[in-house]
């Protein structure tokens, strides 16, 4: 069994700073972490190698340092790293970041099962996910909290919906997103992270995926960031002092002069 799992390097801090010109966040001089919803979509793709054997494939569209994600997935059980980094894949929106996953996964060859974690910490939309699964022409399923049955080209799986949860089957290959409930990630073992230290990490630029500038990075961005800014923080309370009634009648007449009734 083929799977491949989409990690993200993330700031491993809310303390990020903005570049006003760029629009942007300032990456350079913090700690970056891989993204941690992902390190349950890493660990449940190592337990299903472990079960049905395979191998597992971690992929991740970053710059250089990000061969550092691949380095900790490869200490975490992972047998494979590809690392997708130029300089054309920057500033790239949803959209474009799928489309080189999905052509960088396209390019691997055989793959039953891509796994993503469920959202980002940063970025947070987890679009990532479904658009790649369209991209690909694949079936998609999110919120997985637990994979029921997967054997030749079939899965089974429980999703999480607000209601409970839902049982769902499909054909393989598919894209499915995980929630953290699926497992408990693992640490490092002493051998894997002497494994990781030297494992090779294939990198591949627009080049080796053989795609037009034109279609990754800002270039292939649909959306353009108009502005990133931090909301501001405010926050006004008052005590409203009378007996019940009176605060009641208070409180009515703010709702009303603030046109919330
Ligand atoms: C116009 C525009 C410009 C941007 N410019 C920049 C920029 O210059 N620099 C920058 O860092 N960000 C930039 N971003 C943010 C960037 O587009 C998103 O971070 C990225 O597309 C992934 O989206 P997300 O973080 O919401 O991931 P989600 O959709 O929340 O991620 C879901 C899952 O998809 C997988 N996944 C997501 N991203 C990756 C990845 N890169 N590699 C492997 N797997 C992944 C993971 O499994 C993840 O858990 C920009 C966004 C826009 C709209």
């Amino acid at each position: 069994m083929n799977i491949v799992v989409c990690l993200k390097q993330v700031p491993g801090t809310t303390e990020v700073k903005i570049n006003p010109q760029t629009n942007s966040l300032i990456r350079q001089g913090i700690q970056n972490i891989i993204n941690p919803f992902d390190t349950y979509a890493l660990e449940e793709g190592v337990r299903l190698k472990e079960k049905n054997g395979g191998k597992v494939t971690v992929i991740t569209m970053g710059p250089p340092q990000a061969n550092a994600a691949l380095r900790e997935a490869v200490s975490l059980g992972a047998d494979e790293a590809v690392l997708l980094s130029d300089r054309a894949f920057a500033g790239a929106d949803t959209w474009a970041t799928a489309n080189t996953l999905s052509k960088a996964i396209a390019r691997l060859g055989k793959c039953d099962l891509i796994i993503c974690g469920r959202q980002t910490i940063d970025g947070d939309t987890g679009q990532v996910g479904p658009e790649m699964a369209e991209m690909l022409k694949i079936p998609f399923i999110a919120y997985v909290s637990k994979i029921e049955e997967i054997k030749d080209n079939y899965l089974r799986v429980s999703r999480m919906v607000e209601e409970g949860h839902e049982v769902i089957e499909t054909t393989l290959p598919a894209v499915i997103t995980v929630a953290k409930e699926i497992n408990v990630p693992r640490l490092p073992s002493l051998r894997g992270i002497m494994k990781s230290k030297n494992a090779a990490i294939t990198t591949w630029g627009i080049k080796e995926l053989g795609v037009d500038a034109n279609e990754v990075g800002l270039a292939g961005s649909s959306t353009q960031v108009v502005k990133i800014f931090f909301p501001q923080r405010v926050s006004k309370a008052e005590v409203l002092t009378g007996d019940a009634a009176a605060q009641v009648d208070k409180l009515l007449e703010k709702l009303k002069s603030a046109n919330l009734l």
